[in-house]
């Protein structure tokens, strides 16, 4: 898959298309290359600054290297190896790391890329939240919020992939947790199912502040931003002092130029609120306790993975459009091949 030209704002499905080309599943000896089957790959929001005709952040291009019309997408997924000339690889071997948006990916020596065994759980969740996702919460709501028992937390974007994790990680450690998101369905599904105390719909909401001010009387102690913009300004004008702002992500700033936000800094000043921004794979350090805390919820059924998966790797420009559509609900998934 790739794109046929840069893009402007919001993608869309026309923006993509699909090269074929022929593999032969021959190497050469000694030459380190492995092939993998695609098998399942992660869909995300911050590829769409990859392939921006614009970007205002020099930073953005610098962390996510920009993709050319014409040349394939790289994406975190899970693979089987179907040839290697690399010897610490063998055939059937199950790897996650960095594949194509594709059916097959080639790997040099020295590409980014593990073994593993995903023992009882799905491949899918190695994306999700035993994977970059689950990091993701685990390490921003930990590490950057520092929260404490009794807290109270706000959570965008809260039935995403990232974003139904915190509300599930600060929900076991005690605190009190409001989501937002983007339709009914999806705020039934936080307060119901995934045990969020209270969600809402932004999009019924007019006045973000007036909203936060309803769901959190007392103010609110930490906020996990992953949409940036107006949620972050209306927060941060209901931030307790010294309430701690982990900035995740602003998917709303992604597509729309024009989206910024600005939040009050006197505010900022005044209630000594800490924001900070974090990209998880900062967090390598805390994989360990993260994979093995996350494996004992999910043994002991005391957090709940929601996952949206599509089929085939034609599906992918769909999947990856309506994330900024707030198509999905939990992580998106395209499976490529069953095996
Ligand atoms: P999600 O699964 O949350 O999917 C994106 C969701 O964002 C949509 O379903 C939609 O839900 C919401 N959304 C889309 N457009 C807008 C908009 N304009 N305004 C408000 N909400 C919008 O994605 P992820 O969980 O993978 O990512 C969430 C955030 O975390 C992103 O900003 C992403 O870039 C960031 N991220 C950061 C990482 C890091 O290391 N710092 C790692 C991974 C992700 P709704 O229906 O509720 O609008």
């Amino acid at each position: 898959i790739t794109i046929k030209n840069p893009i402007d704002g919001a993608a869309e499905e026309s923006d993509f298309e699909i090269k074929t080309d022929s593999l032969s599943l021959k190497l050469d000896p000694g030459s380190g290359h492995i092939i993998l089957k695609n098998l399942c790959v992660s869909i995300d929001p911050y590829q769409i600054n990859r392939i921006k005709r614009y970007s205002s952040s020099q930073s953005a291009s610098n962390f996510a290297v920009r993709i050319a019309p014409g040349e394939a997408f790289d994406a975190y997924g899970v693979a089987k190896v179907v040839v290697s000339e690399n010897p610490e690889y063998e055939k059937d071997d199950l790897v996650v790391g960095l594949i194509t948006w594709g059916d097959y990916t080639v790997v040099k020596p020295g590409g980014m890329m593990r073994k593993f065994d995903p023992m009882e759980f799905p491949l899918s969740y190695y994306l999700g939240i035993l994977g970059f996702s689950g990091l993701t919460a685990y390490a921003g709501f930990f590490e950057v919020c520092k929260p404490k028992k009794g807290e109270k937390v706000f959570v965008s974007a809260a039935s995403g992939s990232v974003g139904h994790l915190v509300g599930q990680y600060a929900k076991l450690l005690g605190c009190y947790v409001v989501g937002s998101a983007g339709s009914r369905e999806k705020v039934a599904l936080l307060k119901d199912k995934i045990g969020f105390d209270d969600a809402f719909n932004y999009k019924h909401e007019t006045d973000l502040k007036a909203t936060l001010k309803r769901y959190f009387p007392d103010g609110i102690d930490i906020y996990f931003d992953n949409v940036g913009a107006e949620m972050l300004e209306a927060a941060v004008a209901n931030m307790n002092i010294f309430g701690r702002v982990a900035v995740c992500g602003v998917i709303s700033e992604y597509t729309g130029r024009k989206n910024r936000s600005a939040p009050e800094m006197l505010d900022v000043v005044y209630k000594r609120i800490k924001m900070q921004g974090f990209l998880a794979a900062d967090f390598m350090n805390l994989y360990e306790d993260f994979i093995s805390t996350t494996y004992d919820h999910l043994r002991n059924g005391k957090i709940q993975p929601l996952e949206d998966i599509s089929d085939g790797v034609e599906s992918i420009p769909s999947a990856f459009v309506g994330l900024f559509r707030g198509d999905n609900i939990g992580k998106k998934v395209v499976r490529i091949s069953e095996e």
